[in-house]
């Protein structure tokens, strides 16, 4: 597929300045799958040169958010590598070294320019109404003399790239949006180190790539005009530059760029919202990127197996969370019992739920799971086509939780228990339920409560709402016999008993 001879190594660079947003997992994913694909290396470094952006916290979080989706580096915080170290803050030494190769080779020359002076000059051609308001290159030819006295009285300077000015305009084949020129025009002698002695993104990254010996540089077209000052640095260090791909972006439902005002954009809000990492990872890796144009399911194996750079849309991929959620649901269908109850514990836990209907602690909750395992599983029916996201489960299976009462939905009694028949209906049910020689399984709640329309004289949904109001609390609930037989009986006739009270009274007794 590449055509280089050179090993494939990835990397993926997020700066810590915040969590991980989806738009990076997506390029995390694409270069991951790649590396796994070509049977090369997935770098992760941490670019945190921005003191007052970055945080350890965000590292630590954006490393947790990477491992939850599964994806795993070959080199880089946490597992080390040859060519560390992987956070930029311990790089500066590299930095340092490369600045003074370009110095030796005349490639970079001090700017004593001050902010204020630039901003003046900037305006001005802007109001001259000029194209190009980069740097006016006047500290470019100052006399070698006159440069060494400045700089030997410690006065304020960066370091700027010196680009060569016969330089025609600057051209790569990107692997997603191929041949791609630049203008020279269109860039200045731009700084590879501020007056405050620290070195510029567009430095750091080429070296860092340099040193890492990055093959493909895979990243968001944010970065786009960014590539070209990186090519002009990678041309001044003598150095081969990696081949780029870079990515469309991800668009809101609005066609605007993604961001908070869409909703959930992080990483951790999908987790906390209840999606699974391998929906998610599914989904991202779709978005951008198709098998053949059909599947919209398929596994990170699947993924690793088939990822090419050529199948990456040029198009800006538009998030709809609709069907991130179908395919999250997807996988609730397929995850089974066991794994779903695993998986749903944390939010049990959450809302301190037991299957007496006593709230318990952390532990308390996964202690009744243990003990009462088959009991747990057996919900997975009940919702596994209903619900999107974990974090519906718990509100829908509430009335399980709730012991010898439930929460009555408002609506649903004024609608099923404040009728003229309710009264009959759970008079009827209560006293099928409460037989002494019913088998409390399903089958059999299922047997004694059918015979009881004919009975009343009253349709099935009349009857069957009256006692899955009276049961559940609410009109809409997950099947009503399965969940009888998940209550006790003496829960369940104490509830039918509350919804008796509230019932009008009507109808005549029964025979
Ligand atoms: N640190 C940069 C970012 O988070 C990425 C740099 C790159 O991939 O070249 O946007």
């Amino acid at each position: 597929m590449t055509e280089q001879n050179q090993a494939v190594r990835v990397r993926f660079a997020p700066s810590p300045t915040g969590h991980l947003h989806i738009g990076g997992a997506r390029t995390a994913i694409y270069n991951w799958a790649f590396a796994r694909r070509q049977g090369g290396s997935f770098i992760l470094r941490i670019e945190d040169t921005d003191p007052e952006r970055s945080t350890v916290e965000n590292t630590a979080q954006i490393l947790r958010s990477l491992r939850w989706l599964g994806l795993d580096w070959d080199e880089g915080p946490e597992v080390g590598g040859q060519y560390g170290p992987y956070l930029q803050t311990e790089r500066f030494e590299f930095y340092r070294q490369a600045l003074e190769q370009l110095q030796a080779k005349g490639a970079v020359y001090p700017c004593f320019c001050s902010p204020e002076e630039l901003e003046e000059r900037r305006e001005a051609a802007l109001a001259a109404g000029k194209s190009n308001i980069g740097y006016d290159r006047s500290c470019r030819d100052l006399p070698a003399d006159e440069v060494a006295e400045r700089l030997k009285l410690g006065e304020p300077h960066t370091w700027r790239l010196k680009i060569p000015l016969d330089h025609g305009p600057v051209s790569f084949e990107d692997e997603v949006f191929g041949t791609t020129t630049f203008p020279i025009d269109q860039l200045d002698d731009f700084v590879l180190f501020r007056s405050d002695g620290t070195p510029t993104y567009n430095f750091v990254v080429c070296v860092d790539d340099a040193l890492m010996q990055i093959s493909h540089v895979i990243r968001g077209d944010d970065h786009l005009s960014n590539t070209p000052k990186q090519i002009l640095v990678y041309e001044a260090l003598g150095i081969q530059p990696p081949r780029f791909a870079h990515l469309s972006m991800i668009l809101g439902g609005d066609g605007k760029r993604l961001s908070k005002r869409h909703g959930a954009t992080s990483v951790e809000a999908f987790e906390e919202e209840g999606y699974f990492p391998q929906a998610l990872l599914n989904y991202l890796a779709l978005l951008g990127w198709s098998l053949d144009g059909e599947t919209t399911l398929l596994t990170a194996q699947k993924l690793c197996e088939n990822f090419s750079l050529e199948r990456v849309s040029r198009n800006p991929a538009v998030f709809d969370e609709a069907k991130l959620a179908w395919i999250n649901s997807e996988y609730i269908k397929q995850m089974g019992a066991s794994c779903f109850i695993n998986a749903l514990l944390p939010y049990l836990q959450d809302y301190g739920f037991t299957r007496s209907g006593a709230v318990a602690d952390a532990d308390g909750v996964a202690a009744d799971v243990a003990a009462w395992r088959p009991w747990y599983e057996s919900i997975y029916p009940l919702v596994a086509e209903r619900v999107k996201v974990l974090a519906d489960v718990c509100p829908m299976i509430a009335y399980l939780f709730s012991g010898p009462k439930v929460a009555l939905d408002e609506a649903s009694v004024e609608k099923c228990l404040r009728t003229s028949t309710a009264h009959d209906c759970l008079a009827a049910a209560t006293e099928a339920l409460g037989a002494a020689d019913l088998t409390w399984d399903c089958h059999s709640i299922e047997q004694a409560l059918r015979l009881l329309p004919e009975r009343l004289g009253l349709k099935p949904k009349v009857v069957f709402q009256a006692v899955r109001v009276a049961i559940c609390g609410n009109m809409v609930s997950p099947p009503l016999f399965e969940s009888i037989a998940l209550l006790s009986r003496e829960n369940t006739l104490s509830r039918l008993r509350e919804a008796l009270d509230l019932s009008a009274a009507g109808g005549q007794p029964l025979p």
